[in-house]
């Protein structure tokens, strides 16, 4: 970190303590060059990646809007809230744990629906029809039967 006394690139931490309940790191710091104190702070960051669409175009992640398409497809489902939202932490976290900066809208589509899929059976049917678009009532039926296979 340059020195905001001087500008020269090197300092060296003379004390760092957790702040903010332990989500902020504050460092001392001494400039080698000038000898000047200034304080830094860190925090954690935590970045989802960019949504790429079907067309190639991108767009920021949103919750709202991910949380907006899961409810659709719960709706009136006998699933309570905190279900939901650790599902959808859950999702968050798979989208994170690859590292990359970019990911594809099906790549989200494809977690929601396993979510779908532990949470509720008719909200994972109702999100897949809309969201793989099935072609005709034949590919539904197989896909309901699958699940049916499925079932314990
Ligand atoms: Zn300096």
């Amino acid at each position: 970190m340059h020195c905001p006394f001087c500008g020269q690139p090197d300092s060296k931490v003379i004390d760092s303590r957790l702040v903010a309940e332990g989500q902020q790191v504050r460092r001392r710091r001494e400039c080698v060059h000038c000898g000047e104190r200034f304080t830094s702070y860190e925090t954690a960051e935590l970045v989802m990646p960019k949504i790429v669409k079907q067309d190639g175009t991108r767009e920021p992640y949103n919750a709202e809007k991910l949380r907006a398409g899961m409810m659709r497809a719960l709706e009136k489902r006998p699933v309570p809230m905190e279900d939901i939202e650790s599902a959808i932490t859950h999702i968050e976290h798979q989208l994170r744990a690859g590292g990359e900066r970019e990911i594809s809208s099906r790549n989200v589509g494809e977690a929601v629906m396993q979510a779908l899929k532990q949470l509720d059976q008719v909200a994972y049917v109702r999100f897949a029809s809309v969201y793989m678009s099935f072609q005709d009532i034949a590919e539904f039926r197989a896909e309901i039967e699958r699940l049916e296979k499925l079932r314990p």
